[in-house]
């Protein structure tokens, strides 16, 4: 099925006038998925999200230079373990696969690190039993420039692993790293209410969060053969109570790290079906999005109804590749 419902319409392929540098070349040397990731690959640090031009290149590229710095190496994609770009977090950033990430609980005290004193708002999209409380969901609200319904079910793979189920898994893997390296990390559901939230309210939670970042987890409900992630930023609307002037411009900065990132983890090319090659959508017509006071953009992990992307998509092992990406470009903003 395609999408539906409020945070779930097909996205458009709409491209913004300002490319930044990182973003130019990504366009540019990604004529196809998997060489453009190739190509990520070779040109390095260039390819960490690194919206803030040229300073971020070269802070990363001093790190990810070091080659394979106690990375684990266990995936294809190098530097997974040497992109994030905070101050001393060389020994801060988990391993993908630590047994020690087991070892602290969400509701421990955050240690020290890199990103003491951050807030991060992780928001796994739609809810598992959204499927059970359909008059619930389908209830409207008001998103600034629109009413629309309050959640939806989200999609799932064809065989049934839903998307709800994964947003929720790889929110708790990413916040497990973010709080190793200190962040104090929100879900806006943590498999601990029967439906929803609603988008306005999962808006709400990280503007009164007062969040530093926020990062709305999804995957993708398009036809077979439409493969890749692409991250959705903020577009700029002024409407209602819905005003994203501010975060716009942060926002993106946010959204090109976590592509960047995201591509470096998993190895998985920006999507070969919307953003031109880019893995970043811009859109005006997402609630949550829409009414997000605080930096915040959407990923969309991959496409649940294809079957390459779904035999990712339903391994741990992946998701954790993800979770990591998603982590690091998150990192890597907040530590600019
Ligand atoms: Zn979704």
């Amino acid at each position: 099925m395609s999408y539906v419902g409020p945070d779930f319409d097909p996205p458009q392929p709409r491209r913004s006038p300002l490319r930044r540098p990182l973003v130019v070349a990504v366009a540019a040397l990604v004529p196809g998925a998997l060489a453009g990731w190739l190509l990520w690959q070779a040109t390095g640090s260039s390819g960490d999200g690194g919206g803030s031009g040229s300073t971020a290149a070269a802070a990363s590229s001093s790190s990810a230079g070091a080659p394979g710095t106690s990375n684990s190496a266990k995936t294809s994609a190098p530097s997974n373990r040497t992109a994030s770009t905070g101050p001393g977090d060389d020994d801060k950033v988990p391993s993908p696969s630590a047994s020690r990430s087991e070892s602290r609980s969400s509701s421990d005290p955050a240690p020290s690190g890199p990103l003491k004193g951050k807030v991060v708002v992780l928001d796994p999209g739609h809810n598992p039993g959204n499927f059970r409380h359909t008059t619930e969901i389908n209830r409207k609200v008001d998103i600034g420039t629109n009413w629309k319904e309050c959640d939806t079910t989200g999609t799932s793979t064809n065989s049934g692993y839903t998307e709800a189920d994964f947003t929720l898994d790889v929110a708790r893997r990413a916040r497990k790293i973010l709080e190793e390296q200190g962040a104090t990390v929100k879900l806006t559901q943590d498999g601990n209410r029967a439906w929803g939230p609603c988008i306005d309210e999962r808006a709400r939670i990280g503007n009164e969060a007062k969040a530093d970042a926020v990062v709305s987890i999804h995957a993708d409900g398009s036809g077979a053969g439409n493969r890749g992630f692409h991250v959705i930023l903020p577009g700029a609307v002024h409407s209602g109570g819905a005003d994203t002037r501010p975060i716009v411009a942060p926002s993106r900065d946010l959204g090109e790290r976590v592509a960047g990132r995201f591509v470096r983890n998993t190895g998985s090319a920006p999507s070969n079906y919307v953003g031109g090659g880019t893995g970043l959508v811009t859109r005006q017509d997402l609630g949550g999005l829409n009414l997000s006071t605080v930096p915040k953009v959407f990923i969309e992990c991959g496409n649940m109804r294809d079957s390459k992307d779904a035999a990712l998509l339903t391994s741990g092992a992946w998701r954790q590749k993800a979770a990591q990406g998603i982590s690091e470009g998150i990192s890597s903003f907040l530590s600019k």
